[in-house]
């Protein structure tokens, strides 16, 4: 079947223009470091380098990821680029990322389970939905009591994902959906998805989607996890069986289902494209495990190095296009693809370096054994290596694009 890849062709102005009352040249690392000032009193500081992050392996804490959140909530630190009449602090993008980097000097627990919300469907919601449903989900997605989940790859729609078949039929004020979705990450404790389903099947595959908000309690929806290798279980199939959902929580107009994913995937990307949650004083403390004169080992890790650094710059220059209002460009493409490639190189030489070690302790596993059986997994999700190698050869080296031939036919036409 022809493919259209998951492209993060458009970005909505989610980042809303800063409403703070910060004067613009008053400077990021000023900010940065009052911001550092002003968590002093609600934080610890942080000590040590700490476990690599694994985005998600073995990290479904909840409780401490919620008392975090309420420490952060009087300031809106944890969502410093929402409007501040939601919560946040109104800050442009380059603002915003000095408040995360002031976060980084002090402690906080594993966010995984919250960062869906947080980053990705937080600023979607705000791109996307009413008033209403905004001050309704988006405080509570802020204080971190309800996690949500994305509710769009199906068992026959990931790459693909505008062939989702999930079907919404309009029943009264609101909709009845069935179908099932797969890969669904955080669904067990999710309290909301944002759902994808085809409401609309005699128009072309993009034009026929609507985007909802389901509350993952209504009866109908069973939701069952899979086993990963690394010993998680942090997705899941989800079947949903004559699913009621009010006409209250869609999002966005009938049939502007693409736009409010494309507009998700593309926070997505963002937040994945750069350093993959690896920690530069990470790649220091492997460093201090290289034993004296191994010229090798010192230059595999001096190779992870410079490719850490590259794809920071590469952030850097995205970020500043983000910053002078660009659609995301294929940088994120590009820092995805290095990013997993030095992932998956970094744990294995963690792995060697810690020898038996590495291996040893099922019931607490190594934090490089952890990352290096959770790295494959960055050459699929949000968009595969191929779809990120699609872009750019598409984009930065023009090459012909993929025969899209289902594009402009009616969905019911093509499956
Ligand atoms: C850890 C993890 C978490 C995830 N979490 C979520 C989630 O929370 N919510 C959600 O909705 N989804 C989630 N996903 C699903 C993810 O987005 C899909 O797995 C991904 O989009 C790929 O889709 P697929 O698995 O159906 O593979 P397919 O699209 O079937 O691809 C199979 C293979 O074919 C290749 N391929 C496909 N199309 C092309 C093409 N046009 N050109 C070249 N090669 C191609 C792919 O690269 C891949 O190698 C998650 C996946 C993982 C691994």
């Amino acid at each position: 079947m022809p493919v259209e890849p998951r492209h993060a062709a458009e970005l909505d102005d989610a980042n809303r223009p800063g409403d703070a009352s910060l004067p613009g040249d008053d400077g990021i690392e000023a900010l940065r470091r009052r911001t550092v000032g002003e968590l002093d009193r609600v934080l610890k500081r942080r000590h040590g380098g700490g476990r690599v992050g694994v985005l998600g392996a073995g990290s479904d804490d909840l409780e401490s990821g919620r008392r975090y959140l309420a420490r952060l909530a009087a300031g809106g630190y944890a969502v410093p680029s929402w409007p501040r009449a939601h919560g946040g602090m109104g800050l442009d993008p380059g603002q915003a990322d000095a408040v995360r980097s002031a976060l980084r000097e002090f402690d906080a627990p594993n966010m995984y389970p919250f960062l869906v919300g947080l980053d990705l469907i937080g600023p979607t919601i705000l791109a996307h939905a009413d008033f209403e449903q905004q001050g309704r989900w988006l405080p509570r997605i802020r204080s971190g009591e309800d996690i949500w989940c994305q509710m769009f790859s199906e068992p026959d729609a990931g790459s693909d994902l505008a062939g989702l078949k999930a079907k919404a039929v309009r029943d009264g004020d609101g909709w009845r959906v069935s179908g099932s979705k797969v890969w669904t990450s955080r669904a067990h404790y999710s309290e909301w998805g944002l759902l994808l389903a085809r409401h609309d099947s005699s128009v072309p595959k993009h034009k026929g989607i609507t985007a909802f908000g389901l509350d993952m309690a209504t009866p109908g929806v069973s939701v069952k996890p899979l086993v990963q290798m690394n010993r998680d279980a942090h997705f899941n199939e989800v079947f949903l069986d004559k699913v009621w959902i009010p006409d209250s929580d869609r999002i966005g107009g009938v049939g502007e289902g693409w736009r409010v994913g494309l507009t998700c995937l593309s926070f997505e990307r963002g937040a994945l494209g750069g350093d993959l949650g690896v920690k530069v004083e990470q790649l220091e403390r492997l460093r201090a495990l290289i034993p004296p004169g191994d010229a090798v080992t010192r230059d595999l890790w001096s190779a992870r190095m410079v490719e850490f650094k590259i794809i920071q710059m590469t952030g850097l220059r995205a970020q500043e296009a983000r910053k002078a209002g660009k659609a995301p460009g294929p940088e994120d493409s590009g820092s995805k693809l290095r990013g997993t490639a030095m992932i998956k190189k970094l744990a294995q030489l963690g792995m060697q370096l810690e020898g038996a070690a590495a291996v040893v302790g099922a019931d607490d596993p190594d934090e490089w054994q952890s990352l290096f059986l959770m790295s494959p997994s960055l050459s699929i999700r949000g968009g595969t290596d191929e779809i990120q190698r699609n872009i750019l050869g598409e984009r930065v080296l023009g090459l012909p694009t993929e025969p899209r031939v289902d594009k402009d036919r009616p969905f019911s036409d093509t499956v």
